[in-house]
């Protein structure tokens, strides 16, 4: 039975595998589509994320999460919220709000300064 390409809400017939080495040494194949794989290669953005039944799956274009556009703070009252501003991958504009404590702010801090957070996943030889 013909697989269907790993990329989120696209039904085409899987016919390439993306070989990605997740933390540059253990091979992990995805099955896509001719366009995406193409699409992949040409360096255009990709996740992958656990979703749905089949386990992990490659989000791409509007599936993509928001940008983060500006973060911005109130702490009125007794309680401190951090705002997240965010541009939708339609265009729009979103806002989460979180309450945090001093604690939680330096957990955020830690894996935002990890620089290997932002090394793109190395693809492997065929
Ligand atoms: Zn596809």
């Amino acid at each position: 039975m013909p697989a269907t390409c790993a990329v989120y809400n696209c039904g085409s017939e899987g016919e390439r595998v993306l070989p990605l080495l997740a933390g540059g040494e253990v091979r992990i194949e995805y099955v896509t589509c001719v366009d995406h794989d193409a699409a992949i290669r040409g360096g255009e953005e990709y996740l992958i994320e656990g979703r749905g039944r089949s386990g992990r799956e490659i989000l791409m274009g509007n599936d993509l999460p928001p940008k983060l556009k500006s973060i911005s703070t109130s702490g009125l009252g007794n309680s401190s919220v951090l705002y997240l501003n965010l541009v939708l991958r339609n265009g729009e504009e979103g806002q989460v709000a979180v309450t945090v404590t001093p604690e939680d702010l330096e957990l955020l801090g830690n894996p935002i300064s990890k620089e290997s957070m932002f090394e793109p996943t190395p693809i492997a030889e065929q």
